[in-house]
Order: structure tokens, then C-alpha cells, then sequence
């Protein structure tokens, strides 16, 4: 049985598509978006259709940006000999809340996973060894995600350019701040022990 019209069934059926929206929160959304002055939802509905035809990737480190190099590309006060390698343009903005890098960056926009039918072809792998023509890039570090295609893919990539003569470090990862040792698990504690600096 139906119990709501059809445009409203309609639209909570496209808010359950979206990650993280179960059924209960999407007739919440929906029924708030059907509230909503009829400005304010051509508001939202315009800024889903700008992002969506406006976003593009960088011409240089294949990040989300409107314009055709995005604005990090485009500092040209940034350190040009490193380039810090990540899965997402989220852990491009992850890493800038750090404040602590100051290179540059390539989105793979995934990692390789033989057991989904990616290989390297099927992420920017081919893009990243394009920028590496000018002997200007000295350091790549590879912030890919400590688990398994992560580790896979900065293997992979380590065994690519470590050859080029171009170091190739990856990230440290371990115990949170906040954690408690005696709740990790053996393999974060051994990467937080194989991570370890002089202090
Ligand atoms: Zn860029």
C-alpha cells in the first residue's frame, strides 16, 4: 500500500540513494524540503545542478574544482619538489585543515582493488607520472588509507617511482589522539611503532 502521494514518494525514494540516508530520514527531508518556501528550494535545487555541471577535475592534480587548475594548483607559493598522493578530494581538504603540508597534491580518485575489477588504469596513476617530466617534484608521499587496497596502491606506486629517483615516503599512522593503547588493535599499534621518530 501507498501511503504517500507520488512526487512525494518519488523524492524520498531519491533521498535514500544518498549515502548515509536511511528510509526515515529521507521522508524527513522530504517532508521538510515539500515545508520549504518555493524559493528555497529552487535555491537547493540549482546548487545541486551547478555543482554537478560545474565541477570538473584539475587540469594538474585531478582535484574538484570549477575553474580548468584548481586553487591550490594555482598557488604558486607552495613547495613544488613534493607532492602528497590521496585517494578523495576530501583527504586533500583533511590535509589542509592540518595546516602542515605545504606541497602539492594528486586525487587517484580511488585505489587499486583487483577484488572490484580496479587496476591502476582505472585510477590517476597515468596523470600523476605525467607531472613528474620536469625533475622539479624531489618527494612523493603517499597518504593513501591504512587498510589493504591503500596499502596495496602505495606499493604499487612506491615500486613506479622509487626508479624515477624520486623519494617516496608514506604517511604514518597509528593510535588516535585521544586512544588508548590498550584498545588498538596489533596491526595499528605495530604501524604506530614502525611510524616512531626521535624526539
Ligand atoms: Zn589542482
Amino acid at each position: 500500500m501507498n501511503y504517500y502521494s507520488t512526487p512525494i514518494a518519488r523524492l524520498i525514494e531519491e533521498f535514500t540513494k544518498l549515502p548515509g540516508i536511511g528510509r526515515k530520514s529521507a521522508q524527513r527531508l522530504a517532508f521538510h524540503v515539500i515545508g520549504l518556501p518555493i524559493e528555497e528550494v529552487e535555491m537547493l535545487a540549482s546548487a545541486i545542478n551547478e555543482a554537478k555541471l560545474s565541477v570538473k577535475y584539475c587540469n594538474i592534480c585531478t582535484n574538484l574544482t570549477d575553474r580548468e587548475t584548481c586553487n591550490i594548483c594555482n598557488d604558486k607559493k607552495r613547495d613544488r619538489s613534493i607532492i602528497c598522493v590521496v585517494e578523495d578530494p576530501r583527504d586533500v581538504v583533511a590535509m589542509e585543515k592540518t595546516k602542515e603540508f605545504h606541497g602539492y597534491y594528486h586525487v587517484l580518485h580511488g585505489v587499486i582493488s583487483p577484488l572490484e575489477g580496479i587496476g591502476p588504469e582505472e585510477i590517476k596513476i597515468k596523470e600523476l607520472l605525467g607531472r613528474l617530466t620536469e625533475n622539479e617534484v624531489k618527494e612523493i608521499v603517499l597518504a593513501t588509507n591504512p587498510n589493504i587496497e591503500g596499502e596495496a596502491t602505495a606499493m604499487y606506486l612506491a615500486k613506479l617511482l622509487k626508479p624515477m629517483g624520486i623519494k617516496v615516503s608514506r604517511i604514518a599512522y597509528g593510535i588516535p589522539v585521544g586512544g588508548d593503547l590498550e584498545y588498538a588493535d596489533e596491526i595499528t599499534l605495530s604501524k604506530a611503532l614502525e611510524g616512531r621518530r626521535e624526539l
